[in-house]
């Protein structure tokens, strides 16, 4: 029972405040795009666009520079042109006042049909794409919004492109008609991709949900086994969140002679896929790992959210420090439900838990950013890569990946196997998403963290989330009763400590010289085109340190913007890690317990 507050009553009163002068409402604009392909052979959408029951004297039509979940600002305005503007049948002035903005005087007018031609010709999960075969329409690329209006429905009519049979994606249909849509306000339009063509479309049940698959480009998939597979995801899941918030679901998935990522939505996905890869084991694993990735972000990250992840502003650079969660918890869950949904075994699962250690620990920019500050500079950083990166960033996925698995070992060990961070999951979404319906701040997924484990995480978070620590891995692995241990612990082996490209055909350009190596201290700059040591012309950098030690003092010949340069350089040691998982002697049962929480086994 709830106490009656004299702020329920103010809220009561205002309430019927609003019921009493509903009536006086004023009615919004209607809007209204119909896409056509006229042009799909040279890559163009064309939308016309219809504002009516305009009763403002000026109208604004924005173009987002960003999409969710991809942290980039992209200038999607980039793409647009020839935009027109008419009322009444007569041209009215459409001026451009910023990169993204158009501004339109509406005075006495209360219809606007706006024409625009977008240039759809970059292949990503997150970027628009026409050709004859198809139109992939990523939507925060390809319709204008009247700013001030992002709460507003929509509708979209589809003329396909010739002999083009089919529409998928999460927006609702009118009626039975798939080429009419309907979107109830702009964030679900921006998260609602549009694909259309003759894609090859199946579906199957799982937890409740109708789920669609579009298959865009052929393949060789086994439909039967997917729909299996996928349902499997689906169900384990879901029971790390207790529901599944979807009625229908939708996986595009781009079948590409070479293709991968994938973005995640609302209430569907794009996939990107090599269209033999499911002819292998290995292919075929991996693409449930990214339909389990991609699907987890339907809750973490959706919905269980960074407070600034929604509603967006899709007009600048949206800040967090938490894709950590959001992307490396999804990361560390991509390959733990393929285990608990018992697509691939503990070795398989432990061999890519290490994996993502070693990634962490290989990486010489582990050492310089922290993993709150890698989410943060996501936009300038993660997202605009250059040769120097690896030397100075750390990727929120991987370590993000680990240090879910060591929370979920730390709250798995505090309570005898009996929780695990599936209930902080749980925990979380129904407490911020359904319950506060809002985002989590860093503070408070803090909290739930030390509420689940019973531990004060000051220092964790100080040391491994904010700071630079090196992970006791151990000491989390052992509550599990694993250990591991680096196999070239004992190696001596010396390296030179760059990477060299082949290109152009023949030539070895460095592309990267790894931060403290032998190039490093000793002078060897990307670019440099290695041509040879001691004298000996240089054909295959894999061969290189054949026959030489640790400390061997040697001579690399280098051509540096077209001039030659002798560079003394001595060989230091090569410092990868490589580690391996093994199983500690003689467990106890509350490791035993721990295991067989983690790993269903
Ligand atoms: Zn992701």
């Amino acid at each position: 029972m709830k106490t009656f507050k004299p702020l329920a009553l103010a809220y009561l009163i205002l309430l019927l405040m609003k019921i009493s002068t509903a009536g006086a409402a004023v009615v919004p604009p209607k809007i209204a795009y119909k896409v056509t392909f006229p042009e799909a052979q040279a890559h163009y959408a064309d939308i016309e666009m219809t504002v009516s029951g305009l009763k403002q004297p000026t109208l604004d039509l924005k173009m987002p520079v960003w999409t969710p979940g991809s942290y980039l600002i992209r200038e999607f305005a980039k793409n647009i042109e020839s935009l027109t503007a008419t009322a009444n049948g007569k041209a009215v002035a459409a001026p451009k006042t910023s990169k993204n903005t158009w501004h339109i005087n509406t005075t006495g007018i209360s219809t606007v049909v706006v024409k625009y031609k977008v240039y759809s010709f970059e292949v990503s999960v997150r970027t628009s794409f026409v050709d004859i075969t198809h139109g992939f329409l990523s939507t925060t690329g390809i319709f204008l919004f009247p700013k001030g209006m992002l709460n507003q429905p929509s509708s979209i009519k589809i003329i396909p492109y010739k002999d083009w049979t089919t529409v998928s994606t999460s927006l609702e249909k009118v009626g039975d008609d798939q080429f009419t849509l309907t979107s109830p306000n702009f964030d679900i339009l921006y998260d609602s991709p549009i694909e259309v063509g003759t894609q090859d479309v199946f579906g199957f049940d799982a937890a409740g949900v109708k789920y669609e698959v579009a298959m865009y480009g052929g393949g060789n998939y086994d439909k039967e086994r997917l729909k299996k597979d996928m349902a499997k995801v689906v169900e384990a899941e879901t029971a790390v969140f207790g529901e599944n918030p979807n009625k229908h679901y939708t996986f595009i998935v781009h079948n590409r002679a070479r293709g991968g990522g994938g973005l995640e939505h609302l209430s569907s996905t794009v996939l990107g896929a090599s269209r033999e890869q499911y002819g292998s084991e290995s292919g075929y694993i991996n693409f449930l790992g990214l339909v389990a990735h991609e699907h987890f972000h339907l809750w973490n990250v959706k919905r269980l959210r960074p407070i600034v992840l929604g509603p967006f502003d899709y007009e600048t650079e949206n800040y967090t420090t938490n894709l950590w969660i959001a992307e490396g918890f999804t990361a560390y869950y991509q390959n733990l439900i393929r285990r608990h949904a018992e697509l691939y075994s503990v070795d398989s699962y432990l061999g890519d838990a290490v994996g993502d250690i070693n990634t962490v620990e290989n990486q010489p920019g582990t050492k310089v950013q922290p993993l709150a500050e890698a989410s943060f500079d996501a936009w300038i950083k993660a997202y605009r890569p250059n040769e120097n990166s690896y030397n100075t960033g750390i990727s929120y996925y991987d370590k993000g990946a680990v240090v879910g698995m060591l929370l979920d070992l730390e709250i798995m060990n505090a309570t005898g196997g009996k929780q695990s961070l599936d209930d902080v999951m749980k925990y979380m979404y129904n407490t911020y998403y359904k319950g506060k319906k809002r985002g989590y701040t860093d503070a408070e997924f803090k909290l739930a963290f030390e509420k689940f484990s019973g531990k004060n995480l000051d220092d964790f978070y100080a040391k491994y989330i904010n700071g630079l620590a090196p992970i006791d891995y151990n000491k989390y692995l052992g509550y599990a009763g694993y250990k591991i241990t680096d196999q070239l612990a004992d190696s001596n082996n010396p390296t030179l400590g760059v990477s060299a490209s082949n290109q152009p055909a023949g030539k070895k350009i460095v592309s990267m010289v790894l931060r403290d190596g032998a190039g490093w201290k000793d002078g060897i700059s990307v670019g440099d085109e290695i041509v040879s040591v001691d004298g000996t012309p240089v054909t295959d950098m894999t061969t290189l340190m054949n026959g030489r030690k640790v400390g061997d003092k040697i001579t690399v010949a280098v051509i540096r913007d077209g001039k030659p340069y002798s560079l003394p350089v001595t060989l230091l040691r090569n410092n990868r890690v490589q580690y391996k998982a093994e199983e500690l002697p003689n467990p106890t049962a509350q490791q035993l317990a721990v295991r067989k929480k983690w790993l269903k086994q």
